[in-house]
């Protein structure tokens, strides 16, 4: 494609890399201690830093977003445990598992000053099980002397340990090359591979808005016994559930219905848990309890999939329980606080009384279907022209920035690339974002929108 005043090749190389589809996923495991933040810091750059925790104070970020000799994925941070909520050696195991299970590829970070400890071999035993490729990084090999330390770790039975210095950067590159060797280019759970298969729906929600009863509630009798379906990865966590005359898969479920480590203070791990439903999901099910507030931990979870580009349904439950008044209160707060995510469906459930649960299954198809919705470049760009001349970009400096061309690069969810002439403002990008919206619909999905500017 030629656009005015652009190379071919930049706009060929801004279009592939707005394209790229979802990202395969590392984890970076470890006890505490033995340098996975500062090791994911490392990776992800100073792009986004992780953020230096204080004792006791709950992150809620535990994905990034990485690059290494020009390939991108996910990087899956553990580093975040909590003490004394649960023994040490079950706080390892249980964020281990989680990242473990939503990885395409996994870093086992020991400290090879300390050597492997028990706790290192429990992780080793998990590892195993889940049979994913495993890079080890020997942490904390400064200088050279190190490197008979890190020798040590053949022990485990990994393979070969790589010598890092997290801290200094020492060895980081090559342990990253033996990484990009072991990690498919695309997710495994990946939305190629299980083309006609079932599509993959992670229900997810703070504590106690009703997860597990809904799950209950639609699953009823319909469970279907996994190995009979043939080509699906038998998963003890994921639910085959026949809804609306299809079979669905729900993601992850295991966590709903067991319900460990539910406990005071295990924040970090419900956070660990939904980023990896939500890695595994093409679609999030958002539930929300409606008789209460619309809270900052709702916010922070419709955040976590909308981030990682899923489609998006919101189901508010206990609608049985509402009366008048709180009816009224809870759309007041649904236009306040959830103003940026309009374009989800709504659905408004009981898990109780059954009531709604047959909209759910065409909300999440809308959703799907908005997520894979693509514009023929011919449309979009006869939709740009008369948008362009309807109501231009403000004149800044004397200058019109005009927008000359665009395209879809990629769906699930639908990315856009526009070239400019100038710079587009953030108001006028909003604008062009809500046109799209009314013109093509996009329900149920958030859209990406990256502007290319002429020099
Ligand atoms: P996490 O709990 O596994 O995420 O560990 P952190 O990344 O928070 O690191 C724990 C401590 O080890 C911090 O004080 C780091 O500065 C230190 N550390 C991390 N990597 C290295 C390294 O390569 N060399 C040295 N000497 N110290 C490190
Ligand atoms: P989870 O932590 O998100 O899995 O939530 P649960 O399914 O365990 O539900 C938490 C509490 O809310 C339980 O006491 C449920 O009985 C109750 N609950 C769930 N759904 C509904 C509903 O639709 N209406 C009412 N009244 N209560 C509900």
């Amino acid at each position: 494609a030629a656009v005015e005043g652009f190379d071919v090749e930049d706009v060929e190389g801004a279009i592939e890399a707005a394209g790229h589809g979802p990202l395969p996923v590392l984890a970076v495991v470890g006890r505490p201690n033995v340098g996975k933040s500062t090791l994911v810091n490392r990776m992800i750059g100073r792009r986004e830093a992780v953020v230096e925790d204080r004792p006791g104070v709950t992150r809620d970020r535990v994905t990034y977003e990485a690059e290494w000799a020009g390939r991108r994925f996910k990087v899956v941070d553990t580093g975040g445990w909590e003490q004394d909520v649960l023994g040490i050696d079950a706080s390892v195991a249980a964020q281990a598992e989680y990242a473990i299970e939503a990885a395409d590829a996994v870093v086992f970070v020991v400290d090879a000053k300390v050597g492997a400890t028990d706790t290192d071999e429990a992780v080793v035993r998990l590892l195993r099980k889940a049979g994913k490729p495993v890079v080890l990084a020997a942490n904390k090999v400064d200088g050279p002397s190190g490197e008979a330390d890190a020798a040590y770790l053949w022990n485990l039975g990994l393979g070969e340990p790589h010598p890092v210095s997290a801290l200094h950067g020492r060895g980081t590159g090559d342990m990253l090359d033996a990484v990009l060797e072991v990690l498919p280019n695309a997710p495994a759970q990946g939305f190629g591979t299980a083309v006609g298969g079932p599509r993959r729906i992670a229900l997810i929600g703070r504590p106690n808005v009703g997860k597990s009863s809904l799950l209950n509630k639609v699953a009823g009798e319909e469970r279907v016994v996994v190995n009979e379906l043939a080509g699906t990865t038998r998963d003890p966590v994921d639910e085959m559930i026949e809804l609306g005359g299809k079979t669905w898969k729900f993601v992850d479920t295991a966590g709903i219905r067991k319900r460990v480590h539910l406990q005071q203070g295990a924040d970090y791990y419900a956070s660990l848990r939904t980023a990896a439903a939500v890695e595994k999901a093409e679609v999030a099910v958002v539930l929300i309890d409606a008789s209460e507030n619309i809270s900052v931990q709702d916010q922070r979870i419709i955040t976590m999939a909308v981030d990682a580009g899923r489609a998006m349904v919101i189901a508010y439950n206990k609608w049985d329980t509402l009366d008048e008044e709180r009816r009224y209160y809870l759309e007041r707060e649904i236009e306040t606080e959830l103003g940026q995510v309009t374009w989800a469906p709504r659905v408004n459930v009981s898990a109780s009384t059954g009531r709604h649960m047959e909209k759910l299954v065409p909300a999440i198809e809308t959703a799907l279907a908005g997520w894979e919705t693509r514009v023929p470049t011919g449309r979009l760009n006869a939709f740009l022209g008369e948008l362009v001349s309807a109501h231009p970009h403000p004149v800044r400096g004397g200058k019109q920035p005009r927008i000359l061309f665009g395209t879809q690069a990629g769906t699930k969810p639908p990315r856009f690339v526009l070239f400019a002439s100038g710079f587009i403002e953030a108001g006028y990008r909003r604008f062009i974002e809500r046109r799209l919206r009314e013109e093509f619909g996009f329900e149920g999905t958030p859209i990406h929108i990256s502007v290319r500017v002429r020099e």
